[in-house]
């Protein structure tokens, strides 16, 4: 039987993050994922901001992960010359009336640690994004854009150069409990393929799934997950804007916003929509919808150049009409379990936290924080 330090089971951006963490510690780390190649669920179908951390509220995880690892990840990606833009981003009221909801994020903001917002006139507005038509604006410096993709390989090949390796095509179907550490059983085998001493179920919209089939979990630390899907019309040519721009947020999301990517593409989305099962499938017939919400931000888009593009799929702990819920990170203290730390509901802003999850996940297992991201550069 192999015996290993750790396994971390999911490779998005999340797991990638745990294991380097894992591995520079020199602890012997497998990443296990059922898929052939690293991030291909919501790792890859996102929309790329380093978030600023403006819409969480005060003593929540995702605001003080968010704050937190939106400078992790900046120093991370700088340090490495890994391609990202601290471009910033606009939200902006369309009517007058809108502006009580920038009053009321510019307080929530600067309650989570957020203090560079700052508020602009709509000349202002017009100084910086030509074409953006509206009443007034919040300008958020910090927020930025990253490609998730060079950023993954990268905590891959960390952790890798430090002695993790990469089982792929492996989908772990239970977990059992040992003596000493966990048995992870891969495609249904009623062996363990390894017996690990930490785990840790970074499995995405499956997380919950898998800790259903964690021996000795009480029902009770396993949260009920809904999906929540959210498409992308994509704009073909390049956009005229050099910010992101978002509307005041909606129930459930932070309404159809335009976004850029690192070589200048733009999309509009995400949209909400509660689903049950995971499908990833974008109807063509949204376009009108799409455009409509578009044009609020860009009254002169041309219709035939918004073409459907991608979805996402976000395990949210809340449901239709609820609060918003946090990301839960539930270690041995919370579950009783030693040894195993499950995160449920890592949706935004997952990618820009992921590195100070990684701290969390380790502080969890008492390994301890990472002072200075770059000490073994
Ligand atoms: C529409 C949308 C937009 C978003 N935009 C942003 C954004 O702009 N900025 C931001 O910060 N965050 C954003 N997010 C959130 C961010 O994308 C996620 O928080 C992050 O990608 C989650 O990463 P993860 O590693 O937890 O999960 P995933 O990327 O889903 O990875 C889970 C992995 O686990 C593997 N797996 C699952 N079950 C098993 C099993 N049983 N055995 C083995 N492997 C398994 C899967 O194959 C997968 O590779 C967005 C999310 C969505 C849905």
């Amino acid at each position: 039987m192999t015996r290993i330090g750790a396994a971390v089971i999911g490779a998005g951006v999340v797991g990638l993050a745990v294991a380097r963490r894992f591995a520079r510690l020199g602890l012997e780390t497998v990443i296990v994922d059922g898929e052939a190649d690293f991030g291909t669920w919501t790792s890859a179908r996102n929309s790329e901001v380093i978030h600023a951390g403006i819409y969480y509220p005060f003593g929540s995880l995702k605001a003080e992960l968010c704050v937190r690892g939106k400078k992790l990840l900046y120093d991370y990606c700088y340090a490495r010359d890994l391609p990202c833009r601290q471009c910033g981003k606009l939200i902006f009221a369309a009517t007058p009336g809108q502006g009580v909801a920038l009053d009321a994020i510019l307080a929530a903001a600067e309650g989570a640690g957020v203090t560079d917002l700052r508020r602009l006139d709509a000349q202002e507005v017009r100084s910086l994004e030509p074409l953006l038509g509206c009443h007034e604006a919040l300008l958020s410096p910090s927020t930025g854009i990253i490609d998730s993709h060079a950023y993954m390989q990268s905590l891959l090949g960390e952790a890798e150069d430090c002695g993790a390796q990469f089982a792929r095509q492996s989908r772990v179907t239970g977990l059992s409990r040992r003596r000493d550490g966990w048995g992870v059983h891969i495609d249904g085998e009623a062996e363990p393929a390894a017996i690990a001493s930490l785990v840790v179920n970074a499995a995405g919209l499956t997380a919950h799934l898998l800790a259903r089939q964690t021996q000795g979990l009480a029902s009770g630390h396993v949260p009920q997950v809904r999906y929540a899907r959210g498409v992308y019309f994509t704009y073909s040519g390049r956009a005229p804007f050099s910010h992101l721009v978002y509307p005041v947020p909606v129930p459930g999301g932070l309404g159809t916003h335009l976004t850029l990517d690192m070589a200048g593409s733009a999309r509009f989305g995400p949209d909400v929509e509660w689903i049950d099962e995971i499908d990833y499938s974008v109807d063509p017939a949204r376009h009108v919808g799409f455009l409509a919400a578009a044009r609020l931000i860009w009254p002169e888009l041309e219709p035939e150049r918004l073409v459907p593009g991608y979805a996402g799929i976000r395990p949210k702990l809340s449901g239709p009409g609820e609060p918003a819920a946090d990301f839960m990170v539930s270690g041995p203290q919370d579950h009783g379990l030693p040894g195993l730390v499950n995160l449920f509901g890592i949706e935004s802003p997952g990618l820009t936290a992921s590195l100070a999850l990684a701290d969390l996940v380790a502080e969890k297992l008492g390994l301890g924080w990472e002072e200075d991201i770059d000490a073994s550069r």
